[in-house]
């Protein structure tokens, strides 16, 4: 899909409107509409990518650095008590808006949400672990 049906860049259009909290020549930043917790934003990038494999590297890059830099003021402002960052790709992965974008999630204890992130584990024997390694080294 490019990006004429895409939810994000209708909003990143202006044509839908949301919360923005950052917004500059390359990102807009706005707040989730179903925040997994108090804060939950998302980073999009103002060219439609659909996903990790999409976006070109220098692109995602500079979104990482814009993620460092909020996690940091989020957690200030919002005093949380840590923070997620998500990106989702496929269908399979959990990817429901395929426009890239990372989750800024800010984490406080006792929060609803503990288990976000946790996964029952899956078990390769040595042998396997090996061959996966090696398949996969750079
Ligand atoms: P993902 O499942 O990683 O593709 O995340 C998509 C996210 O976009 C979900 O957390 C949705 O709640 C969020 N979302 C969908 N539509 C909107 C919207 N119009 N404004 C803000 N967030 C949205
Ligand atoms: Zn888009």
């Amino acid at each position: 899909m490019n990006g004429q049906d895409c939810i994000f860049c209708k909003i990143i259009k202006g044509e839908i409107p949301a919360n923005t909290i950052y917004e500059d020549g390359e990102f807009k930043v706005i707040l989730d509409v179903n925040p997994a917790s108090k804060g939950h934003a998302l980073i999009l990038p103002k060219e439609h990518y659909a996903d990790i494999y999409e976006i070109e590297e220098d692109v995602a890059g500079r979104a990482m650095k814009l993620a460092k830099k909020l996690a940091c003021h989020m957690t200030n402002v919002l005093s949380c008590d840590g923070f997620n960052l998500i990106q989702n790709n496929h269908e399979v992965a959990g990817q429901t808006v395929f426009h890239f974008h990372l989750h800024l999630i800010p984490r406080y204890v006792g929060d609803k949400n503990a288990d976000l992130l946790r996964y029952t584990s899956e078990t390769f024997t040595p042998e396997e672990m090996k061959v996966i390694c090696d398949s996969l080294k750079l």
